[in-house]
């Protein structure tokens, strides 16, 4: 039911006779899209889990969270390979038991030889990574990382100065349409309205405020804030548009999968998790 239900490029082949990827030869290719290296210092990216197995893999999984949920999923198409943005192994564990839902992930993956590679931080600050990817909710005649990497066209969030002013109400609008929500949260700046006008964008995917923090823009876009730094955001001048955390980041795997495809020439199925999605819904 759930293969039958997937449609486009979520279209499962069978490439037991085909050509197939082994887990080194495909994390090669994805260190050449986004070094390790440019991974923040606090972050935990790479091969998380390798189950050590001569398999290759058939089906790659792109997830954005790694759940349960999403585990199961990969078993159901036999995947080798998941790529979860967000890392499942993180702060470190102290066991592997059936006690915690993250050791329970360990334990399915390596059970049925599935390699998890996490890419995170290193997504966030390329050249048409995830942030580039948000920041093409708009039309925008330049942008530039917040805090840019030795390369100037690397670096944490982007700054945007839109090809033409729009009104906080188009923005709105634009936003909920790319990133494929009904329902966001917004804060109107300090003596400001829905019909203000856009001229630049601050945004950083995920969590933002302190890449964002002290910038000077019309418009603040991330997945989440806290009231504190929300407020202090408006009190400055500056509208916040909230998507909920990983809604911020989720359409990038699409253009990820598109990716991937043109690069495995059909070698690997890439499917996007049906399964992911962010715990939070606005009602
Ligand atoms: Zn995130």
């Amino acid at each position: 039911m759930l293969i039958r239900r997937l449609v486009g490029l979520n279209r499962i082949k069978n490439y037991t006779t085909g050509p197939q990827m082994s887990v080194k030869d495909i994390v090669k290719t994805l260190q050449s899209f986004a070094p390790l290296n440019l991974a923040e210092n606090w972050d935990n990216v790479g091969l998380l889990v390798d189950p050590m197995t001569d398999k290759h893999v058939k089906t790659i999984l792109l997830t954005n969270d790694l759940t349960e949920d999403v585990v199961n999923e990969a078993k159901n198409f036999q995947a080798g390979l998941i790529i979860s943005y967000h890392p499942n192994i993180f702060q470190g564990l102290k066991t592997v038991s059936d006690k915690t839902w993250k050791e329970r992930i360990v334990i399915q993956c390596i059970k049925h030889e599935i390699a998890v590679f996490s890419p995170h931080t290193t997504w966030d600050c390329i050249e048409g990574g995830v942030n580039d990817w948000l920041a093409s909710a708009f039309d925008y005649k330049s942008i530039e990382p917040i805090k840019p990497l030795e390369n100037p066209r690397q670096g944490a969030g982007r700054i945007l100065t839109l090809a033409t002013p729009i009104t906080l109400e188009n923005a709105v609008t634009n936003v909920k349409k790319h990133v494929g929500v009904r329902n966001l949260r917004l804060a109107l700046a300090r003596n400001k309205t829905l019909y203000s006008k856009i001229e630049t964008v601050g945004l950083c995917a995920g969590s933002g405020a302190s890449v964002l923090r002290g910038l000077n823009a019309d418009l603040y876009l991330t997945g989440e804030m806290s009231h504190h730094e929300v407020l202090d955001a408006t009190q400055n001048g500056v509208h916040v548009i909230l998507t909920e955390h990983s809604n911020s980041e989720r359409g990038f795997l699409g253009r990820f999968q598109r990716h991937l495809i043109d690069i495995f020439q059909n070698s690997v199925n890439v499917i996007v998790s049906s399964v992911d999605r962010d715990p939070l819904i606005v009602v």
